[in-house]
């Protein structure tokens, strides 16, 4: 039997950004029957039910959509639908050959994922891969779409009944999140030796708390960094011997707004640039006296300073051995592209580092950290940025990158 029914195709940032949890929430409140699937045009929604529910379910799309979301075009056509018509459903994606959807960037841990990763005695506490619908990667781990779990690199961890009823339940923040994990089932971390050697430990980040100026190469959200003591002016003339990098500034994140304040004086709207979702390096005006060390961004009277964006730099600042600055240097030898995986960090970096803080999610796609100066757009990019970067000494800026992976 077929039942009249309204197609809605919705192209833009649309993936990974909580629509499909989303539009189905609202399904079920105006009483409307159908699905949604993620497309490679987007998502598809079909709907069967009274007109004037179809009519509010699109005026929400438009007015009410996630957060992260950008609708781009929003197109309706008459359709049919067939089989069960008395609910909605989110149903797995048509995988065809083209792809033209945008896909949201890896964005900043959220509140209350914050709040997961630091609560004693909840499942998530201390777990450095916590996520939700509303923050965590999405473009480095995505390897083709439409996304969803299976085309990304966390296919590898099976979800536990925890995190499946979690990502099963639609008034859950975790309903379709596609890196949903816990310490049970999800990716974990390594602490190993230069030479790659793993070092049995309970506590990893413990280990790689940065207090005694050795410099740790810790793999984050779309790449390695180089870490090391901010404070320490051995640990960076260090870094900068072994890096071959005598001057160019370096680049440090920072354990919360406070000691950003107490190192830099922050304009209106640093503050927010600095707290943005898309954690980006934001170009702050150094204090003196500090004790940072001098030679971090010599005779610039800039730093480039980042928030901790992901739980696992959230929980290494939390630990009270690390100090509240560290150097966060992109883990590349001069002139070439960001390490992606263990085995090419490991080989590559070795000779820079005096131990390694892994794991075991796969980089589909590097994403470097970019620097933005106060009027720049941050990370989070589609069409055109909304404003000339301000370029200031010392400091480049990158062009905005493209929020599309690459077809594979
Ligand atoms: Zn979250
Ligand atoms: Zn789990």
């Amino acid at each position: 039997m077929k039942t009249p029914a309204t197609e809605i195709r919705v192209n833009g940032i649309v993936q990974g950004v909580g629509f499909r949890p989303f539009v189905y929430r609202l399904a079920v409140q105006y009483g409307l029957a159908g699905f949604i699937t993620n497309s490679p045009e987007g998502v598809v929604i079909k709907l069967a039910g009274d007109s004037a529910g179809i009519n509010a379910l699109i005026d929400s799309l438009r007015q009410q959509a996630p957060p992260l979301a950008r609708i781009i075009s929003l197109e309706q056509s008459e359709t049919t639908l067939t089989g069960d018509c008395r609910r909605f459903a989110i149903i797995d994606s048509d995988t065809g050959q083209q792809s033209n959807t945008h896909v949201s960037p890896d964005i900043a841990t959220c509140a209350d994922c914050r709040r997961d990763c630091l609560t004693p005695d909840g499942r998530r506490h201390g777990y450095p891969f916590t996520n939700c619908t509303n923050c965590g990667p999405r473009y480095s781990i995505i390897r083709t779409l439409p996304y969803d779990r299976p085309r990304t690199t966390m296919t590898s961890f099976a979800m536990c009944p925890d995190c499946l009823a979690e990502y099963g339940d639609p008034s859950d923040r975790r309903f379709h999140a596609q890196p949903n994990a816990c310490p049970r089932c999800g990716p974990r971390l390594e602490w190993r030796d230069r030479a790659g050697g793993l070092i049995h430990t309970d506590d990893p980040l413990g280990e790689a708390a940065l207090a005694n100026g050795s410099i740790v190469g810790i793999k984050g959200l779309g790449g390695f960094h180089l870490a090391v003591d901010a404070y320490s002016a051995s640990g960076v003339a260090l870094l900068r011997q072994r890096k071959n990098r005598p001057a160019k500034p370096l680049a440090v994140m920072v354990r919360d707004t406070d000691t950003a304040k107490r190192l830099c004086v922050l304009v209106p709207g640093e503050e927010e640039q600095l707290t943005s979702i898309s954690g980006p390096a934001v170009l702050l005006e150094k204090r003196s006296g500090t004790g940072l060390a001098p030679n971090l961004a010599p005779g610039i009277g800039e730093l480039a300073v980042m928030l901790p964006y992901t739980p696992l730099h959230l929980l290494l600042f939390n630990h009270p051995r690390t100090p509240d600055c560290l150097v966060m240097t992109s883990g590349n030898p001069a002139g070439e592209p960001l390490c992606k995986d263990n085995d090419e960090a490991l080989e590559r970096l070795g000779r820079f580092c005096d131990n390694f803080l892994l794991h075991d999610r796969d980089i589909h796609t590097r994403v470097d950290d970019s620097v933005s100066a106060s009027s720049a757009a941050p990370r989070v990019f589609c069409g055109a940025p909304a404003a000339t970067p301000r370029p200031r000494s010392g400091w480049p800026l990158p062009s905005p990158p493209c929020w599309r992976p690459a077809r594979s």
